[in-house]
């Protein structure tokens, strides 16, 4: 039986660390738990929100009025068949990428710098490196209150950073289809692929990726952000990086309300100097959105 705790702080499940408390936390192991906390909400009136490693996600101070999930045991575990890797929802990419690597697998290494899980890779159809989840991702088994079943890629709806998953629908498995590959190439390229990412990035920090998507332009937002001249800028404990702009971090003390605020500034700039507007890559949680720019 699924147990619940109560009033834990998002601030300890998100990776900026900002966020007030969860109405309820339940914590799946199997799936059949998994589904015995979706009725449960249901019958209560709780809406859902499933959290991984919180590493794309900004929770309001005030709290989120939710049941809030974390996918653990066997709903975060993590297996090699021939070319086929199935993990659980909550298996983190890190572990994916070392079983691939073990099994001698290739094509999960442009995940390697992506703190998430593969619940979260699905949702947010993570990528890097001109890669996402959509090229590997054969089908997902997704759970609700009224069921579960097996969704094919098309089936989830997958675009840049965007699929069609409603907070209601719970990725509690994934397939992904990878590719023989001898080990010492995907250790070599996973080395190159973080290098790159020390570089340019701000690894050390709490941040929680992305700000807001890439335009689709010849700029990216973090290079109109940095010539709108908010690299450094500070609101309370929240600081735009001074090697990324796009990314916001947490320098010790920053609420979400520190974020939001600097996010609303960014945008007004980035506005007034490009005619361009951004739209946010991180997901919000609960009573917190943007204001409109007009
Ligand atoms: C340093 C850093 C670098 C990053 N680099 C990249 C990058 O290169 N590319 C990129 O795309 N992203 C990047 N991100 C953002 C983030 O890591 C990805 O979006 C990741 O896929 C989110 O996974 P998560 O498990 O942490 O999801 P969370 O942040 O916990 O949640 C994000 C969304 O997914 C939903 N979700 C989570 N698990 C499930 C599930 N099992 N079923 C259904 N919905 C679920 C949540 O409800 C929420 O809506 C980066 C973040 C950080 C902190």
């Amino acid at each position: 039986m699924v147990t619940i705790e109560h009033g834990v702080l998002l601030a300890r499940l998100t990776t900026i660390g900002t966020g007030g408390p969860a109405r309820a936390l339940a914590r799946p192991r199997t799936l059949s738990e998994l589904e015995e906390a979706l009725r449960l909400a249901a019958s209560e009136g709780l809406e859902i929100l499933v959290v991984g490693l919180g590493s794309n996600m900004l929770a309001a101070d005030e709290g989120v009025d939710a049941l809030v999930l974390r996918l653990e045991g066997e709903l975060a575990e993590v297996k090699t068949l021939e070319c086929l890797l199935t993990a659980g929802g909550g298996a983190t990419n890190a572990v994916c990428l070392h079983r691939a690597h073990a099994a001698g697998l290739g094509g999960f290494e442009f995940a390697c710098a992506i703190p998430g899980t593969a619940g979260g890779g699905v949702r947010m159809n993570a990528g890097a490196y001109e890669r996402d989840w959509s090229d590997i991702l054969v089908r997902a088994l997704v759970a609700t209150a009224e069921g579960t079943d097996w969704l094919s890629r098309k089936e989830l709806g997958l675009e840049y950073r965007h699929s069609s998953l409603s907070t209601e629908q719970v990725v509690a498995r994934v397939e992904y289809r990878l590719e023989p590959c001898a080990p010492v190439d995907i250790k070599q390229t996973v080395a190159e692929l973080v290098a790159r990412r020390k570089a340019t990035q701000p690894t050390n920090k709490r941040t929680f990726g992305s700000v807001f998507k890439n335009p689709g332009g010849e700029l990216g937002a973090g290079q109109m952000l940095e010539l709108s001249g908010l690299k450094g800028r500070r609101i309370g404990g929240a600081v735009i990086s001074a090697k990324h702009a796009n990314f916001i971090e947490n320098a010790g003390d920053a609420t979400s309300a520190d974020c939001i605020a600097l996010m609303v500034e960014a945008r007004w700039r980035v506005h007034e100097r490009f005619g361009v507007e951004l739209e946010r890559e991180v997901v919000f949680t609960g009573a917190i959105e943007l204001p409109a720019l007009t």
